[in-house]
């Protein structure tokens, strides 16, 4: 396999922007918003994680919601609102794509693309983004084994775009005291596995702000590539996924907790 680590001893260092590098020594941290709401309040957050030196914004446009009575998005618009940002900061933006139709849309705004837990086996999805020069985020499936999971980077990776970032976030059990189960186990077993960065998203596993500076410095000692969080000046009022979002005070605090671990490591 392509994605194997038999095919490619040495780890897949890939470069976003002109300062980020996924793989490497550093372990970046991409935060923002679960969904891009506005201008006005993607700006208020993005300029709070610029000011304390996050290097990436991540920002829902499209967003895989279980109800469709649910904020699906500000589509396009959100993509513009987010590439005024990255115009402004220099930060690189990473989103999802949902569909296909949708690929050249996306394509156009974002640094990185993100397949989302729910499309992990889209395979148009995956062979589409195969055919862009682009970075994708790849998370794993709510229900996937690290064999099912790899075979989709090997989607991915097969059709031409080597540039693959796994992303952990976390997989359902019976437990329900958090949304899902963060699985730190795979980050080592998929370094061993696979030459792909691996990074983890704490907030999508854990569904609550408590618990997700513990499990963050875990998932950097485990060996994570970096990190994905989500962040809201106002949680509260987050329209997807508040219970979850850190604020920028506590994205500060965890950044400095996670330092001596990231020097540790
Ligand atoms: C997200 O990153 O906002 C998201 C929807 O993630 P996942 O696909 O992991 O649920
Ligand atoms: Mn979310």
């Amino acid at each position: 396999k392509l994605v194997s680590r038999e095919f490619k001893e040495e780890n897949t260092r890939i470069r976003i922007g002109r300062q980020v590098e996924v793989g490497g020594e550093a372990v970046p941290i991409i935060a923002g918003p679960c969904a891009v709401e506005g201008r006005q309040v993607l700006d208020e957050i993005a300029d709070a994680l610029h000011a304390m030196g996050i290097p990436m914004l991540r920002g829902g446009a499209f967003k895989p919601r279980t109800s469709p009575y649910s904020f699906q998005g500000l589509g396009e618009l959100a993509l513009k609102y987010m590439s005024d940002v990255r115009e402004r900061t220099g930060m690189p933006i990473v989103t999802e794509v949902m569909d296909p139709r949708d690929l050249l849309l996306v394509y156009k705004y974002a640094d990185v693309l993100q397949i989302g837990t729910r499309n992990m086996q889209n395979f148009r999805l995956l062979t589409e983004v195969g055919q862009v020069d682009k970075p994708v985020i790849l998370k794993r499936g709510m229900s996937a084994t690290i064999k099912e999971f790899l075979m989709s980077a090997e989607y991915i990776v097969s059709h031409g775009n080597d540039k693959v970032i796994l992303c952990e976030r976390g997989i359902r059990t019976f437990e329900s005291e958090t949304r899902n189960t963060l699985d730190l186990s795979a980050v080592p077993l998929l370094k061993k596995l696979t030459h792909l960065p691996v990074v983890v998203d704490p907030s999508h596993a854990l569904g609550r702000t408590d618990l997700i500076p513990a499990m963050a410095c875990a998932a950097v000692a485990a060996g994570a590539d970096g990190l994905m969080l989500e962040v809201h000046v106002r949680p509260q009022e987050a329209l997807s996924d508040g219970a979850q979002s850190l604020t920028p005070q506590a994205m500060e605090e965890l950044l400095e907790r996670l330092e001596p671990v990231a020097r540790a490591v």
